[in-house]
């Protein structure tokens, strides 16, 4: 089995997927709880949030853990709904994952919020000031993703975070693609918040991080019991959070050097679309993971089905929304003509993607696109 679609999620490393079970089984007392045993899974807690903190080089009064990326979006986004006084408007682009656009569109029908998308230019990259030509006098809030999950395009975050710290518009960064694909620094891209996931970076499913600037105004989404500084109630995640911490460590180290390999297994897998006579959607400025392709007259499901005969998994385009409508929107948005953005494939690796595995996939795609083609 080959796997190509990491931007969808990951696997975790043997080791510590082992150790996560021992957890399970050896330190499963509430870290809330007031006995030594407790207090045992509150170090271990405080210790994950420690080292999150220093992999990305903020605080640990800045790190939160939730369920997942999905709550720490709708957690931010709802959350500045309460603070933004009279002012109205969110700005977005509209290749942000569902988990931004759809709350957007909820809190549009829910309250008195409007918002506006900004779209991408023909490469799947948003123009700095197109978007910020937008935020005037009545937005309260940004919300962009560093890296889109569909092409892999990396957006100008760090020069509109800049730009929005001096206007005073709060910038939430949708960090999900970027842990161990590109150096990541919230501090220098000015954020206030940002929001990530540990199965994207071969960590645990079910843990998520928000980031919150110290002195960003923030509200708890989840009440109850006050866990999280009183900011996201719920008992936590001891073991999740603890192998999460230590993958997003490796994540973090290893971002050089597996980025320079996965570049060069890109190349190879974009030179062999272009035999093919495909198109390539990731732009030159992406992080070197993914690849987007279509091929015209090929509908995905189609070649994601033929070549998961052949062993070889990738992705139509994002996973993380229903099986269906997938990523389409974000080629859409790029201007792709429909039946080329309708038969996208997503190829996404991570860094344990070897050049056997490359090799393998390149042998399959030269052998399943000739055949669909006719
Ligand atoms: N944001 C981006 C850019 C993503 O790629 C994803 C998932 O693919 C999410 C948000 C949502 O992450 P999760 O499904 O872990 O909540």
């Amino acid at each position: 089995m080959r796997y190509f679609d990491n931007n969808a999620t990951t696997k975790m490393e043997s080791d510590l997927a082992e150790r996560f079970a021992k957890l399970c089984v050896e330190e499963y007392a509430n870290p809330n709880s007031m006995h030594s045993f407790g207090l045992r899974e509150a170090r271990y807690l405080e210790e994950a949030r420690r080292k999150i903190a220093r992999s990305l080089s903020s605080d640990p009064r800045e790190i939160y853990f939730t369920s997942c990326a999905t709550e720490s979006i709708n957690w931010i986004l709802r959350s500045s709904v309460l603070f933004k006084g009279r002012k109205k408007r969110i700005v977005t682009t509209s290749i942000e994952h569902k988990a931004v656009l759809n709350t957007l569109k909820d809190l549009k029908a829910s309250s008195d919020i409007d918002y506006t998308t900004v779209g991408p230019e023909r490469n799947g990259i948003v123009k700095v000031a197109k978007l910020l030509d937008e935020v005037d006098e009545e937005t309260f809030l940004v919300s962009l993703m560093a890296v889109n999950n569909v092409t892999g395009a990396i957006q100008p975050y760090e020069e509109i975070g800049e730009e929005l710290r001096k206007r005073n518009v709060l910038f939430h960064l949708d960090a999900v693609q970027t842990i161990g694909k590109i150096p990541i620094d919230f501090v220098s891209c000015f954020c206030d918040y940002a929001s990530f996931s540990a199965h994207k970076f071969h960590g645990p499913k079910g843990v998520g991080v928000t980031y919150i600037r110290q002195g960003a105004p923030i509200r708890p989404l989840i009440t109850g019991g006050g866990q999280e500084r009183g900011m996201r109630s719920g008992t936590q995640n001891v073991p999740g959070t603890a192998i999460a911490a230590t993958a997003l460590q490796r994540a973090v180290e290893c971002t050089q050097e597996s980025s320079s390999r996965l570049r060069e297994y890109q190349h190879r897998i974009k030179e062999t679309v272009e035999e093919l006579d495909g198109v390539v959607n990731t732009p030159e400025n992406s992080i070197s993971n993914t690849v987007n392709a279509s091929f015209a007259g090929i509908r995905s499901e189609v070649l994601v089905n033929a070549l998961s005969e052949e062993g070889v998994f990738v992705g139509t385009s994002s996973a993380c929304s229903s099986r269906g409508d997938g990523g389409q929107y974000v080629l859409d948005s790029m201007g792709l003509d429909s039946s080329l953005a309708s038969g996208s494939i997503r190829i996404s690796m991570s860094r344990f993607t070897t050049e056997e595995d490359v090799a393998f996939l390149i042998e399959k795609l030269k052998k399943t696109v000739p055949l669909l083609k006719f």
